[in-house]
Protein backbone atom coordinates (compact mmCIF):
# COMPACT_ATOMS: atom_id res chain seq x y z
CA UNK A 1 0.00 0.00 0.00
CA UNK A 2 1.69 3.47 -1.24
CA UNK A 3 1.78 5.64 1.88
CA UNK A 4 1.86 9.42 2.60
CA UNK A 5 5.20 10.89 2.32
CA UNK A 6 6.41 14.30 4.22
CA UNK A 7 8.43 16.61 2.24
CA UNK A 8 9.55 19.46 4.66
CA UNK A 9 12.34 21.82 4.54
CA UNK A 10 12.73 25.62 5.24
CA UNK A 11 11.61 28.09 3.84
CA UNK A 12 13.32 28.90 0.37
CA UNK A 13 15.23 25.81 0.12
CA UNK A 14 13.73 24.91 -3.36
CA UNK A 15 10.94 22.52 -2.02
CA UNK A 16 8.11 22.90 -4.42
CA UNK A 17 10.90 23.58 -7.64
CA UNK A 18 12.14 20.09 -6.89
CA UNK A 19 8.61 18.50 -6.43
CA UNK A 20 7.67 20.09 -10.30
CA UNK A 21 10.72 18.08 -11.24
CA UNK A 22 9.42 15.22 -9.28
CA UNK A 23 6.51 15.34 -10.53
CA UNK A 24 8.33 15.04 -14.85
CA UNK A 25 11.02 12.17 -13.29
CA UNK A 26 7.82 10.40 -11.94
CA UNK A 27 6.03 10.75 -15.43
CA UNK A 28 9.07 9.67 -16.78
CA UNK A 29 9.67 7.20 -15.29
CA UNK A 30 6.09 5.50 -14.97
CA UNK A 31 5.87 5.88 -11.59
CA UNK A 32 2.00 6.54 -10.30
CA UNK A 33 2.88 9.91 -7.62
CA UNK A 34 0.67 12.81 -6.54
CA UNK A 35 2.23 16.00 -5.04
CA UNK A 36 -0.01 17.94 -2.41
CA UNK A 37 1.38 21.45 -1.13
CA UNK A 38 -0.24 21.82 2.09
CA UNK A 39 0.03 25.69 2.29
CA UNK A 40 -2.13 25.49 -1.12
CA UNK A 41 -4.92 23.85 0.89
CA UNK A 42 -4.74 26.24 3.69
CA UNK A 43 -4.79 29.21 1.38
CA UNK A 44 -7.83 27.66 0.03
CA UNK A 45 -9.60 27.02 3.40
CA UNK A 46 -8.39 30.57 4.18
CA UNK A 47 -10.39 31.90 1.09
CA UNK A 48 -13.57 29.73 1.82
CA UNK A 49 -14.31 31.28 4.93
CA UNK A 50 -13.86 34.65 3.12
CA UNK A 51 -10.37 35.74 3.90
CA UNK A 52 -8.42 35.68 0.48
CA UNK A 53 -4.56 36.93 1.53
CA UNK A 54 -0.99 35.60 0.07
CA UNK A 55 0.19 32.90 0.67
CA UNK A 56 2.91 34.27 2.92
CA UNK A 57 0.85 36.09 5.08
CA UNK A 58 -1.38 33.34 6.47
CA UNK A 59 1.71 32.64 9.77
CA UNK A 60 0.73 36.58 10.03
CA UNK A 61 -2.88 35.33 11.55
CA UNK A 62 -4.24 34.08 14.97
CA UNK A 63 -2.59 30.92 15.95
CA UNK A 64 -5.87 29.66 17.02
CA UNK A 65 -6.95 29.93 13.95
CA UNK A 66 -4.22 29.03 11.98
CA UNK A 67 -3.94 25.72 14.24
CA UNK A 68 -7.78 24.89 13.02
CA UNK A 69 -6.81 25.49 9.52
CA UNK A 70 -4.38 23.64 9.61
CA UNK A 71 -5.92 20.36 11.12
CA UNK A 72 -8.65 20.60 8.48
CA UNK A 73 -5.98 20.90 5.77
CA UNK A 74 -4.27 18.16 6.65
CA UNK A 75 -8.01 16.02 7.45
CA UNK A 76 -8.78 17.08 3.45
CA UNK A 77 -4.98 15.76 2.57
CA UNK A 78 -5.74 12.77 4.32
CA UNK A 79 -9.02 11.52 2.56
CA UNK A 80 -6.75 12.26 -0.58
CA UNK A 81 -8.57 9.67 -2.91
CA UNK A 82 -5.98 7.70 -5.16
CA UNK A 83 -3.83 4.03 -5.21
CA UNK A 84 -0.76 6.28 -5.82
CA UNK A 85 2.22 7.29 -2.90
CA UNK A 86 1.27 10.93 -1.73
CA UNK A 87 3.74 13.22 -1.36
CA UNK A 88 3.08 16.63 1.12
CA UNK A 89 4.53 20.05 0.03
CA UNK A 90 5.28 20.93 3.70
CA UNK A 91 7.03 22.69 6.75
CA UNK A 92 8.34 20.91 10.06
CA UNK A 93 8.00 24.73 11.83
CA UNK A 94 6.00 28.11 10.70
CA UNK A 95 7.53 31.52 12.15
CA UNK A 96 4.84 32.86 13.61
CA UNK A 97 4.14 36.17 15.13
CA UNK A 98 3.69 34.13 18.46
CA UNK A 99 6.77 32.06 18.11
CA UNK A 100 8.23 28.75 16.24
CA UNK A 101 5.18 26.44 15.78
CA UNK A 102 5.28 22.92 14.93
CA UNK A 103 4.08 22.66 11.07
CA UNK A 104 3.02 18.72 11.95
CA UNK A 105 1.81 18.40 16.00
CA UNK A 106 0.13 15.48 16.81
CA UNK A 107 -2.87 15.34 15.19
CA UNK A 108 -1.87 16.73 12.07
CA UNK A 109 0.89 14.31 12.22
CA UNK A 110 -1.90 11.78 12.88
CA UNK A 111 -4.25 12.78 10.55
CA UNK A 112 -1.36 12.24 7.45
CA UNK A 113 0.17 9.25 8.97
CA UNK A 114 3.01 9.35 7.25
CA UNK A 115 5.80 6.40 6.45
CA UNK A 116 8.70 8.68 6.06
CA UNK A 117 9.66 12.29 6.97
CA UNK A 118 11.91 13.38 3.99
CA UNK A 119 14.05 16.40 4.62
CA UNK A 120 14.88 18.73 1.48
CA UNK A 121 18.49 20.83 2.31
CA UNK A 122 21.01 23.24 0.67
CA UNK A 123 24.03 25.06 1.97
CA UNK A 124 22.72 28.36 3.97
CA UNK A 125 24.58 30.57 1.64
CA UNK A 126 22.79 28.60 -1.08
CA UNK A 127 19.02 29.19 0.72
CA UNK A 128 19.94 32.79 1.73
CA UNK A 129 20.51 33.51 -1.97
CA UNK A 130 17.59 31.96 -3.20
CA UNK A 131 15.67 33.78 -0.41
CA UNK A 132 17.09 37.14 -1.11
CA UNK A 133 16.19 36.78 -5.02
CA UNK A 134 12.77 34.92 -5.07
CA UNK A 135 10.61 38.18 -5.65
CA UNK A 136 7.35 36.13 -5.98
CA UNK A 137 7.53 35.28 -2.31
CA UNK A 138 7.75 37.51 0.98
CA UNK A 139 10.06 35.36 2.77
CA UNK A 140 12.09 36.42 6.43
CA UNK A 141 15.29 35.91 6.63
CA UNK A 142 17.39 36.88 4.19
CA UNK A 143 20.60 36.22 6.30
CA UNK A 144 23.12 32.97 6.20
CA UNK A 145 22.96 32.58 9.73
CA UNK A 146 19.13 32.65 9.70
CA UNK A 147 19.05 30.02 7.29
CA UNK A 148 21.50 27.92 9.63
CA UNK A 149 19.15 28.56 12.17
CA UNK A 150 16.09 27.42 10.28
CA UNK A 151 18.17 24.14 9.16
CA UNK A 152 18.81 23.27 12.63
CA UNK A 153 14.85 24.02 13.98
CA UNK A 154 13.95 21.73 11.00
CA UNK A 155 16.09 19.06 12.25
CA UNK A 156 15.06 19.20 15.88
CA UNK A 157 11.51 19.24 14.87
CA UNK A 158 11.65 16.36 12.24
CA UNK A 159 13.25 14.42 15.04
CA UNK A 160 10.05 14.77 17.43
CA UNK A 161 8.37 14.00 14.56
CA UNK A 162 10.10 10.62 13.12
CA UNK A 163 9.77 9.97 17.23
CA UNK A 164 6.21 10.25 17.52
CA UNK A 165 5.16 8.04 14.45
CA UNK A 166 7.92 5.74 14.48
CA UNK A 167 9.13 6.53 10.99
CA UNK A 168 12.55 7.13 9.08
CA UNK A 169 13.98 10.37 8.55
CA UNK A 170 16.10 11.13 4.80
CA UNK A 171 18.12 14.20 4.01
CA UNK A 172 18.10 15.03 0.41
CA UNK A 173 20.45 17.62 -0.60
CA UNK A 174 19.21 20.19 -3.21
CA UNK A 175 22.52 21.67 -4.43
CA UNK A 176 22.80 25.01 -6.83
CA UNK A 177 21.18 24.21 -10.45
CA UNK A 178 20.66 20.65 -9.32
CA UNK A 179 17.31 20.12 -8.90
CA UNK A 180 16.57 17.51 -11.11
CA UNK A 181 19.45 15.48 -9.70
CA UNK A 182 17.77 16.38 -6.31
CA UNK A 183 14.10 15.27 -7.80
CA UNK A 184 15.93 11.96 -8.75
CA UNK A 185 17.79 11.07 -5.50
CA UNK A 186 13.96 12.00 -3.90
CA UNK A 187 12.07 9.28 -6.35
CA UNK A 188 15.16 7.15 -5.29
CA UNK A 189 14.13 7.20 -1.71
CA UNK A 190 10.50 7.62 -2.27
CA UNK A 191 10.44 4.28 -4.15
CA UNK A 192 12.92 2.60 -1.99
CA UNK A 193 9.69 3.25 1.03
CA UNK A 194 6.57 3.53 -0.44
P1 LIG B 1 8.67 27.87 0.52
O1 LIG B 1 8.79 26.96 1.69
O2 LIG B 1 8.75 29.30 0.95
O3 LIG B 1 7.50 27.55 -0.34
P2 LIG B 1 10.40 26.38 -1.23
O4 LIG B 1 11.25 25.51 -0.38
O5 LIG B 1 9.22 25.75 -1.86
O6 LIG B 1 10.00 27.66 -0.37
P3 LIG B 1 11.04 27.27 -3.87
O7 LIG B 1 9.95 28.25 -4.03
O8 LIG B 1 10.91 25.97 -4.59
O9 LIG B 1 11.33 27.04 -2.32
O10 LIG B 1 12.43 27.90 -4.33
C1 LIG B 1 12.89 29.14 -3.80
C2 LIG B 1 13.77 29.80 -4.85
O11 LIG B 1 14.95 29.04 -5.04
C3 LIG B 1 13.10 29.91 -6.23
O12 LIG B 1 13.47 31.14 -6.80
C4 LIG B 1 13.72 28.74 -7.01
O13 LIG B 1 13.78 29.00 -8.39
C5 LIG B 1 15.10 28.66 -6.39
N1 LIG B 1 15.68 27.29 -6.43
C6 LIG B 1 15.10 26.17 -5.99
N2 LIG B 1 15.92 25.11 -6.13
C7 LIG B 1 17.05 25.59 -6.70
C8 LIG B 1 18.28 24.99 -7.10
N3 LIG B 1 18.53 23.69 -6.98
N4 LIG B 1 19.23 25.81 -7.63
C9 LIG B 1 19.00 27.13 -7.77
N5 LIG B 1 17.87 27.76 -7.42
C10 LIG B 1 16.90 26.99 -6.87
P1 LIG C 1 4.72 27.34 1.43
O1 LIG C 1 4.31 27.81 0.09
O2 LIG C 1 5.09 25.90 1.52
O3 LIG C 1 5.76 28.23 2.06
O4 LIG C 1 3.43 27.47 2.35
C1 LIG C 1 2.82 28.74 2.52
C2 LIG C 1 2.35 28.91 3.92
O5 LIG C 1 1.43 27.87 4.24
C3 LIG C 1 3.39 28.84 5.05
O6 LIG C 1 4.11 30.01 5.20
C4 LIG C 1 2.48 28.58 6.23
O7 LIG C 1 1.83 29.76 6.63
C5 LIG C 1 1.44 27.62 5.63
N1 LIG C 1 1.79 26.21 5.87
C6 LIG C 1 2.35 25.33 5.05
N2 LIG C 1 2.49 24.14 5.64
C7 LIG C 1 1.99 24.28 6.89
C8 LIG C 1 1.84 23.42 8.02
N3 LIG C 1 2.19 22.13 7.98
N4 LIG C 1 1.28 23.94 9.13
C9 LIG C 1 0.89 25.21 9.20
N5 LIG C 1 1.01 26.08 8.19
C10 LIG C 1 1.56 25.61 7.05
MG1 LIG D 1 7.16 26.11 -1.72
Amino acid sequence: MPGTIIVAGIPGVGKTTVLQELENVAREKNVPLKIINFGNVMNDLFKKRGTTIHRDHMRKQDIDLQSRIQQQAARIISRTPGKSALVVDTHMFIKTTDGIWPGTPRKVLEALDPSMIILIEADPEEVARRRASDSTRYREGGGIEEAKADLAWSRYMASANAVLAGVPIQIVQNRDGQQRQTAIDLLDVIQKRS
